[in-house]
């Protein structure tokens, strides 16, 4: 890890200090604070208020017990998490992740990097994050229902459409939408439909949402290579994961003329060099819940899987790691950049280890971070809530035309913004500061709260 600016090493140490063993945090933390430092120089007002110590400490965090009962009538316990990071820009807003990895650490990590997220989306949302060291892995939808209720019935009195609006993440997609909405409903006796983004359409969700995340990491990258007279067109992708984000990247990877030629998922990784079958990927992954092996088995076609292994020994132009937090190491960067790849864009949370990213810098390989190509899916959670908000609905085409738009000013932004603090083409620097700077002006405004 790099040297911090002076005025920022005692803020990262204090973090370390408060927040022990929470290495996800600790590094979320890092990433941003790297970027501070011409911001420390050219806006010492931030430093004299503190903004920077306060932006690293939560506004809320809420740890509560999940009690429910399973199949054959067995007591479980699990942890719930809600971590309200920072409402100076609107409500908290980010998603629910159901994972058995999940700990404050987790939660924190993606909290924090949700507030410059969203900030960089232009919408008035402020940070959050929560979820679940819960495995939705193997269990029945009777088992699913009863842990989100179990779930929803505490975290209700935290919620509203002005105070705090999670969304789905990891292993919370629509079906557990569906439960936490319809508790919510029930114990408020409120059809509050702006307290949850995600929803399915007939009952307030917006056309697009499913998409949004995969699609928008797509265009994002569309618009860095548009920025160099490149394209889609021809190009050879690899796709890590096999969810709702890395569906929708294959989908639209393959409208814009580039071929995905493998996913994965945590058992190994799929090579299908005549290029992914989406609808095929689907029925797997969303109606059957199976593993991408069965993809191989079904497909017929010379598509191998491998079991276990690193995705990333797949050449190819451009990788989108659209799975999980630091999946893709220095050693797998090393491979991709031997095997020629130009673009490398986070449709994931930090999938991206720092010895891993500063050699694909090094190498001159774009790289976009998850802050500024992933914020497609919250962006498209605003847009449901205004719609809520309107009782409005709108056509698939009009949300993803705003989507395709809310990408190309998010790009825009992170490009003239690097290019403004003097670190031009940096991706991570421009998203950092920009997002980092809105935040902290309407902090400043506000006094020391
Ligand atoms: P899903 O639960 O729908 O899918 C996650 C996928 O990643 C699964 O295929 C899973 O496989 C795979 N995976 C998990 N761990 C590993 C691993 N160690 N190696 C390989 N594959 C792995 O989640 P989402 O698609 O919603 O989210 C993916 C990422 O995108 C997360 O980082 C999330 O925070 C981020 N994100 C999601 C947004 C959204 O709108 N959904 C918005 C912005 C970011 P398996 O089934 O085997 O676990």
């Amino acid at each position: 890890m790099s040297q911090l600016h002076p005025a920022l090493q005692p803020v990262y140490a204090e973090v370390l200090h408060r927040n022990q063993g929470e290495l996800e945090f600790h590094q979320a933390v890092h990433e941003v604070l790297e970027s501070l430092s011409p911001v420390v120089e050219k806006r010492p007002e931030y430093v004299e208020a503190s903004i920077i110590e306060r932006i690293c400490e939560p506004e809320r965090q809420i740890i509560f017990r999940v009690p429910w009962v399973d199949d054959q009538g067995t007591v479980r316990i699990n942890r719930g998490f809600r971590v309200e990071f920072n409402s100076a820009l609107g409500p908290y807003k980010g998603g629910l992740r159901f994972h058995p990895s999940v700990y404050l650490g987790i939660v924190k990590f993606l909290g924090f990097e949700q507030i410059f997220k969203n900030a960089l989306t232009g919408m008035p949302i402020g940070g959050g994050k929560g979820g679940s060291d819960f495995d939705p892995k193997g269990r029945s939808e009777g088992e699913i229902m009863r842990f989100c209720q179990s779930f929803m019935t505490e975290l209700y009195r935290h919620l509203g459409e002005y105070t705090d609006v999670p969304a789905g993440d990891t292993g919370v997609g629509g079906r557990e939408i569906g439960y936490l909405f319809g508790q919510y409903k029930r114990i408020t006796n409120r059809y509050e439909s702006g307290v949850l983004t995600g929803k399915g359409i007939t009952w307030g969700g917006s056309r697009a949402r499913t998409e949004a995340t995969g699609y928008g990491t797509v265009f994002f990258v569309d618009e860095m290579l548009r920025a160099r007279g490149s394209s889609f067109d021809g190009k050879r992708v690899v796709v890590s994961g096999s969810g709702n984000v890395a569906i929708y990247a294959v989908q639209k990877v393959h409208q814009l003329g580039g071929t995905v030629v493998a996913v994965s998922d945590s058992g190994g990784y799929v090579v299908d060099e005549a290029g992914i079958d989406l609808d095929l990927l689907r029925e797997v992954k969303e109606v059957r819940r199976e593993r991408v092996s069965e993809y191989a088995e079904l497909r017929g076609n010379g598509a191998r899987h491998i079991a276990g292994g690193s995705i990333w020994d797949v050449p190819c132009d451009v990788a989108l790691p659209c799975a999980t937090q630091n999946e893709l190491p220095e050693e797998a960067a090393r491979t991709l950049v031997a095997n020629g790849v130009q673009v490398v864009a986070e449709g994931a949370n930090m999938p991206t280890t720092p010895g891993a990213v500063a050699l694909l810098r090094q190498a001159g390989v774009l790289f976009a971070p998850g802050k500024a190509a992933n914020a497609g899916g919250v962006a498209t959670s605003a847009l449901e809530m205004q719609q809520n908000a309107s009782r409005d609905r709108w056509t698939f085409e009009h949300t993803e035309e705003r989507l395709a738009d809310i990408m190309a000013g998010i790009h825009l932004q992170c490009v003239t913004t690097a290019d403004e603090y003097g670190v031009p083409g940096d991706y991570v620097a421009g998203a950092n500061i920009s997002g980092f700077c809105q935040v902290a002006d309407a902090m400043l405004a506000m006094g020391v709260i």
